[in-house]
Order: C-alpha cells, then structure tokens, then sequence
C-alpha cells in the first residue's frame, strides 16, 4: 500500500526549507562587492570592475573580446546592431526558447523566423534550418538552450554556406562544451545573461564575447549611445557617429558576477551531478522522460526538463493533461516543478498580432507590404508545440542543493508514479505549480 498523495490531502514529502538559496554567497562576493564600496567607484565603462570582469571572462571562455551590458537581451540585440542588421532583414532562431532570442530582432527594425527544434535535444533542428533561409536573411541566433549546446557543426556549416552573421545565445549555456568548444566561441559573437537565475549570476547584466576586432569596436561604441571616444585623451566627443542605445554595466552587479566566476565550474559540477543523478533514477519509471545529452556535449543544466508519456505509464489520458495532472501532483509533495514556455514562442501574441511599435504593423510591414508573408501558426513548430504539452522543469538542482534533496525529489516521482489514477483524478483542481517567487527572488 502507498502512501496518500499530498494533491487529496496527504502528507506532502518536501518542504520550502529543504530547498538552498540561488546564487551561493560566498566570500569573494563579499571581497569584490566591498572593493567597490572602498573604492567608491560605482560605475564607469573602463571602472576597474567591468574590466577586470571583461578580461576575466574573456579567459574562461578563450574569447579575444569581451563586453559587459545590462542584460543578456541587450548583448543579443548590440551584436545584432554591430553585424549591420536593419529594416526588412531577417534573423532566425530556434522555436523554444525565452523570447529575447527573437525580439532583440524586433528591436533592430529586423523579423524574426522560427525553426522547429529537435525532438531529442529541444535545440534547434538544423535540417530544418536550410527551408528558413531567404534572400533577406542576415543572421542565425541558435540557443543553447536549458545549458545544452546547440549541434553547431551543421548550423555553422549552412551559416559559411549563405554568408550568415552567426550569433549564439549562451545566456542559458555558461561554460557548456560542444564536441570541446566552449558555447559562445563558435560564431561570430556569443551573448550571455548574468540575470540571477542563470548559472552565472551578477544579479542583472550581460556578457558579449567576439573574437572580431571590427565587431567589438562596432559593439562598444553601439554599448554607449554611438557616442565616439578620442583615442588620445580617452574623453567622450560627445559626436553619435551611430545609432547606439545605453546598455553599460556598473561596478557591483561586475564585481558580485566576478565572486560568482570563481565559482562557476564547481557550481555546474553539482548541477550536473545531481541531474545524472536524477536521469538516472527517473529513467527507471516508465513515462518519465530525462533530458538526453548527446555524448560530444557538456550540458550545464541550467533547467532540468523531464517530459511525461502516458501511454508507457499505461494510463489513457491526453499528454497535456496526463502532465498537468503529474505537474500538480508533484507540486502539492512539495517540489518547484512548473513550466517555463507553455508555448513555442512564434505562439505569442506578440507574433500572432504582428503588432510591434506602437502598436502598428513594422516592422513586420516593411516586407509584408511587399507581398510577403510571415506564417507564425504554431503547426509550423509540431516538436516544440509538443515538448511544451509535455515537459515541466524540475526547480532546485542548483548548488547548494545536493543528492539528499535529490533523493527527496526521486521519492516524491516514485509517490506519483505509484497513485497515477489519484494524480489524475485532481488533474483539473486549481493548483498553480511553479517556482517559489520568495526562494528564488522572482517577484
Ligand atoms: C535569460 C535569457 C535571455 C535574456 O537575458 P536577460 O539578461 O534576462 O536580458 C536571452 N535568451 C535566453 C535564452 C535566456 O534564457
């Protein structure tokens, strides 16, 4: 006999306090961050800081350049800027992923297209890659996505092949390898997020990493209005000679990433630790689908995504709803599972409306008054459309958590799993599963 799931009244498996904070702080947080306070050097494009997190980030990944920026969102869109991307281009991305991957398009007066992902890795699908490219295509943003690598042989090999800008978005990837390549390093420019989530947190902020001179000039000035600096005095001309935007890190949210770094591949060592640990184990009950990665990656897990299968867990029940059912039993036991993407992206109202600046049709218009047509219906993405049924994140792989939270989170799928017919019997009550905003800071 099992025990009463926590979803018809038992006794949940977890509680809140099982569950460590993230990011870890430790003391080199508090060494830089105070540096900062001392130094009373609160910000700057050349403040010891940002620099010093500049160089330091160029190391780790083996990049020649690198730039920090207020976000991850504003890396993707000055690499966009700096490639000469404009009105009428075209830039493509993968399907599922977090919506900055396509609207830092939007922002740069470009459109974005969507390719379906692949149904084993959830990165975009390179044979569907070639049917995406138009005459008006400029650049290739694939996401390495949830920490996976992207397969990025094939993406690079059609980008050389049409004379494509490739940018990677690595703001879900820090540190992850492709068949030994550091993510970030195999395009033209590598964005990253610091937001405080990711696996390398500054609270907020960006990285952008080029090994291209002409492109981290072009990113720098684009990083700071446009505005030219004089070479000599290293003073501001106070001349635009682009457009640029104001998109400068500060010292503390540099100095706290810089504690982070030091840290970063201990942190993603646990991480994946404690998600081999889990595929493990899930894999053993039928209906649990672990993520897959392939052998030339490193995956980071920066989410942990599981997929349910209803059919090998031998219920009859649609996948959406076997999932849901599965999620809110999972949540009630006192696990963070919950979905990130409920849908693929092009799903969007944003794209569904084609309403971008100020409500008016541009910069879709700039093309489609030309007789082209952008199809964002969401059958055109059938694998993402079906991951999103299907999959939910598993919260709380991240340091300091370790195997005896992990154990925790077997036995809570091992309850549901064993009292599926009372999972699904509550699949319908009003249960909210997610992250928890207060451990995680969401707001
Ligand atoms: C987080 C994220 C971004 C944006 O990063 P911000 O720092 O939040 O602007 C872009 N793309 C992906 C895939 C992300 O996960």
């Amino acid at each position: 006999m099992s025990a009463k799931l926590a979803v018809s009244g038992g006794e949940p498996l977890l509680k809140r306090s099982d569950f460590g904070n993230w990011p870890v702080i430790t003391e080199d947080d508090w060494r830089f961050v105070n540096e900062v306070m001392d130094s009373g050097i609160v910000a700057g494009g050349t403040a010891p800081q940002v620099t010093a997190l500049e160089r330091e980030w160029a190391e780790y990944t083996g990049a020649k350049y690198c730039l920090t920026t207020v976000s991850g969102t504003s890396a993707l869109h000055m690499a966009l800027a700096a490639a000469g991307v404009g009105p009428g281009d075209e830039v493509i991305t993968s399907a599922f992923t977090f919506l900055a991957s396509a609207s830092c398009a939007i922002h740069q007066n470009a459109v974005p297209v969507f390719v379906d992902i692949d149904p084993r890795t959830y990165c975009m699908d390179p044979a569907k890659l070639e049917a995406a490219i138009t005459e008006r295509t400029k650049v290739i943003i694939p996401v390495h996505i949830q920490g996976l690598p992207a397969d990025m042989d094939p993406i690079l090999e059609i980008a050389r092949k049409y004379n494509l800008f490739v940018i990677e978005d690595a703001c879900q990837a820090h540190g992850a390898t492709y068949k030994e390549r550091m993510v970030g390093t195999m395009g033209n420019v590598g964005a990253f997020s610091l937001n405080n989530f990711k696996n390398l947190c500054g609270g907020e902020g960006g990285l952008f990493i080029t090994d291209d001179e002409d492109i981290v000039s072009k990113g720098s000035l684009i990083r700071c209005f446009g505005d030219e600096v004089d070479e000599v005095s290293h003073r501001r001309k106070y001349n635009a000679s682009i457009l640029g935007y104001m998109y400068r890190n500060q010292e503390l949210p540099a100095a706290l990433t810089r504690g982070q770094l030091k840290h970063l591949d201990a942190n993603n060592d646990i991480r994946i630790a404690n998600a081999d640990y889990l595929t493990a184990e899930l894999s053993r009950i039928p209906g649990v689908i672990p993520p897959y990665c392939p052998p030339e990656c490193k995956h980071v897990y920066f989410m942990y995504n599981v997929r349910f299968d209803p059919k090998a867990a031998g219920v009859d029940c649609s996948p959406r709803r076997f999932r849901e059912a599965v999620e809110k039993a999972l949540y009630k036991e006192g696990m963070l599972v919950g979905q990130w993407q409920t849908v693929p992206v092009p799903a969007q109202d944003l794209f569904q409306s084609k309403l971008g600046y100020g409500g008016s049709s541009y910069p879709w218009s700039v093309n489609e008054d030309k007789g082209i047509k952008y199809d964002y219906s969401v059958d055109n993405f059938p694998v993402a459309k079906e991951l999103c049924d299907t999959y939910t994140v598993v919260h709380g792989i991240h340091a300091p958590n370790g195997r005896d939270l992990m154990e925790k989170f077997v036995g809570a799928f091992r309850k549901v799993f064993d009292n599926l017919d009372e999972a699904i019997a509550h699949a319908d009550d009003e249960i909210y599963p997610g992250a928890d905003g207060k451990l995680y800071g969401a707001g």
